[in-house]
């Protein structure tokens, strides 16, 4: 073959084959930031796993999708509220170090979902959190992307392409937090928490139970802290998990706490980690 032919050939095979291998690689800075995470034993296991559900059907794409709590419900003479905060990341990935220090001073057990990137940017608050007892640590994904095995998405926030992205965005995440905190998470929220069956039952497979929310208290739609405080008050009961942020320190979460806390401690509630509702999740 002509060596000019030879080249010709050669650029046309790159460009069929370039986007494939950029499909399955993560993109952009991410690449860098987590590439030790793709290990030949980590693809290795991503394959067995994309292996075993590749043949399932997706399923309902919703944001409540999620699993039942066998106590659910069970004990109305409880009055139990599990507060959870996600750390999302990316261009959010600020501090409201004033809730967390409200959440210390008023003795709050809260569960927190935090992402691969947000802890990247903010290594020494991550270790602090994950040191204090009161607080949960849980797998929001490794780069916030809603988990959709078809690639959906919602609110404009960027998605898995496909069933390997779903399982990078819970395992590695889950391995981030493993490996900086010596314990595994056990629950799992997608971004804006929409998410697909299917996921709920890779999640299971990798040994975490996808989590949604009872109560939107509304600081990501803009909600003033008023606002929020109603919302929360209004969706109160035993069990209920309450969705809320910690990565803006500009939204009024810290506000809408200290006007619900003091009126629902009245009304005979007391706040608790999602892990208390679910004893057999402990590892
Ligand atoms: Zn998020």
């Amino acid at each position: 073959m002509p060596y000019r032919n030879w080249l010709l050939t050669a650029l046309f095979i790159t460009c069929l084959l370039a986007p494939a291998a950029a499909a399955r690689r993560p993109r952009g800075d991410e690449r860098n930031v987590f590439k030790s995470y793709y290990t030949p034993e980590y693809l290795a296991f991503k394959k067995l796993i994309v292996g075993e559900f590749e043949k399932a059907a997706a399923g309902k794409f919703s944001e409540f999708v999620k699993y039942r709590r066998k106590d659910e419900d069970k004990s109305m003479d409880q009055k139990a509220l599990v507060l959870t905060f996600d750390a999302c990341g990316g261009r959010h990935s600020g501090y409201n170090a004033p809730l967390i220090e409200y959440l210390r001073r008023e003795r709050i057990p809260a569960t927190l979902f935090v992402t691969g990137v947000w802890i990247e940017k903010n290594r020494e608050t991550f270790a602090a959190l994950s040191a204090d007892p009161l607080f949960e640590i849980e797998n929001h994904g490794l780069m916030h992307r809603l988990c959709s095995t078809e690639g959906k998405t919602k609110y404009g926030v960027r998605g898995t392409r496909d069933l390997g992205d779903v399982v990078d965005e819970m395992e590695l995440g889950a391995r981030k937090i493993t490996e900086l905190t010596g314990r595994r998470p056990v629950f799992f929220r997608s971004a804006t928490a929409y998410t697909d069956e299917l996921s709920l039952k890779v999640a299971r497979r990798l040994g975490m139970e996808v989590v949604s929310y009872d109560v939107l208290s509304g600081d990501a739609m803009k909600a003033s802290g008023k606002k929020m405080a109603r919302n929360i008050l209004n969706g109160a009961r035993h069990g209920a998990v309450v969705i809320m942020h910690f990565n803006h320190p500009e939204w009024p979460d810290l506000q809408a706490l200290e006007e619900a806390v003091p009126e629902l401690r009245k009304r005979g509630y007391n706040f608790i980690k999602l892990r208390d509702f679910s004893p057999e999740q402990v590892k």
